[in-house]
């Protein structure tokens, strides 16, 4: 009997239903003949949901995220509607929060005919682990600001540190054992200066020592920044504090050559969300122009997650498939999404995977 896996589906705002109806649809083309069954359970949630309803992130819908095994997510809030308050409507960073899903994913790739602003032909392929809930957003929407002085608190603590570090160590290993990296993991941060970062580090070291396999260094974030420009194909896994990976995972986007082909993934201990680097698109919303390779690209990693998490190395193995697909349809350079300079939109693009895959 095939064992089934819940994915909770938050389809979202904008351009969300656009590119996540055609990633479901090849993840059950996947499933189809495999020893695996995908249940997917939608959860409304997002703007859209809170002007029709009053209500941005129901119950139900985080009950179906705690519950499933995997939590798929296109891309939620608009700018025209807000809280009362003016702030803007994010059940993702509600969802990252109640769940702690400290391990912020974030691969930067460049595939033979992807556009890139770097002038160079080394395959470029690292990840870049940002802390996701503490650091200097420990204090988000409730720092202090007074008429002379505002202040904020960056946190640290060792119940996030140690398993971040673990993670980021044993992902180093998993792809040096695919060969995608030579395992190694860069512990990012401003030791020199502040004594919150000299712990960070302290306990990054100690988590290093338990992995003699693989290569453990640092480096400051200024410098990474310079480095992810002049030589990005010499990190592997590098590892740092949310404010630092909020920056640098945009710099790693912009080497991508923008957001169409970022993926991402939310981790914690005990569940994942994977959903694409950018956000809903209102600017070109309803047009069916999205491309949808960044979100597909996240399902992938989904694949590739569960197939770790539930020892089914037939279901990384479809991961790494669907990852492959897209690299096909990017090297032949036939069919590109407007972003990425062609014509074709989002239902073309999504056929293309999926033919890619046969
Ligand atoms: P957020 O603050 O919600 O993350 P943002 O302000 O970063 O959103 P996006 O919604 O990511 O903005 O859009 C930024 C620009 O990138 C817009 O011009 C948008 O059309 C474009 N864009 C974003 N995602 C895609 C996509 N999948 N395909 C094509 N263009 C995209």
């Amino acid at each position: 009997m095939k064992t089934t896996f819940e994915i909770a589906v938050f389809d979202g705002d904008g351009i969300g239903p656009e590119i996540m109806a055609p990633t479901v649809d090849i993840l059950q083309t996947l499933a189809g003949p495999s020893d695996y069954d995908l249940r997917f359970v939608d959860a409304p949630a997002g703007a859209a949901h809170y002007a029709r309803t009053g209500e941005s992130f129901p119950k139900a819908s985080m009950d179906t995220a705690r519950r499933a095994d995997a939590i798929l997510l296109s891309a939620m809030g608009l700018p025209d509607v807000r809280y009362p308050d003016g702030t803007e409507i994010s059940p993702q960073i509600d969802l990252r929060k109640a769940l702690t899903l400290f391990a912020g994913v974030r691969p930067v790739t460049i595939r033979p005919g992807q556009p890139t602003p770097l002038a160079t032909d080394e395959p470029i392929d690292f990840v870049l682990i940002r802390e996701s809930t503490e650091g200097l957003f420990h204090t988000q929407g409730r720092g202090e600001v007074t008429a002379d002085e505002a202040r904020e608190t960056l946190l640290i603590t060792r119940a996030i540190s140690e398993p971040l570090f673990k993670f980021a160590f044993d992902l180093a290993k998993s792809r040096k054992a695919a060969g995608r990296g030579p395992g190694k993991v860069t512990c990012v941060d401003k030791a020199n200066v502040f004594r919150a970062f000299a712990f960070f580090r302290e306990m990054f070291d100690a988590e290093a020592a338990k992995h003699p396999d693989i290569t453990a260094d640092h480096a400051y974030v200024d410098a990474t920044a310079l480095w992810m420009v002049e030589r990005p194909w010499s990190f592997d896994v590098m590892v740092t504090e949310n404010m630092f990976g909020d920056i640098l995972s945009d710099l790693g986007a912009g080497l991508m050559g923008g957001l169409g082909l970022a993926p991402s993934a939310d981790i914690g201990h005990d569940h994942a969300v994977f959903q694409p680097c950018h956000g809903s698109a209102p600017d070109i919303a309803g047009q069916g122009v999205a491309n949808p390779m960044a979100m597909i690209l996240s399902a992938a990693m989904m694949l590739e997650w569960l197939g770790g998490r539930h020892d089914r190395p037939d279901m990384a193995a479809d991961g790494a498939r669907l990852r492959d697909a897209v690299d096909t349809v990017i090297a032949a350079g036939t069919t590109r999404s407007r972003d990425l300079g062609g014509t074709a939109g989002t239902v073309q693009v999504a056929t293309a995977v999926k033919d890619a895959l046969a």
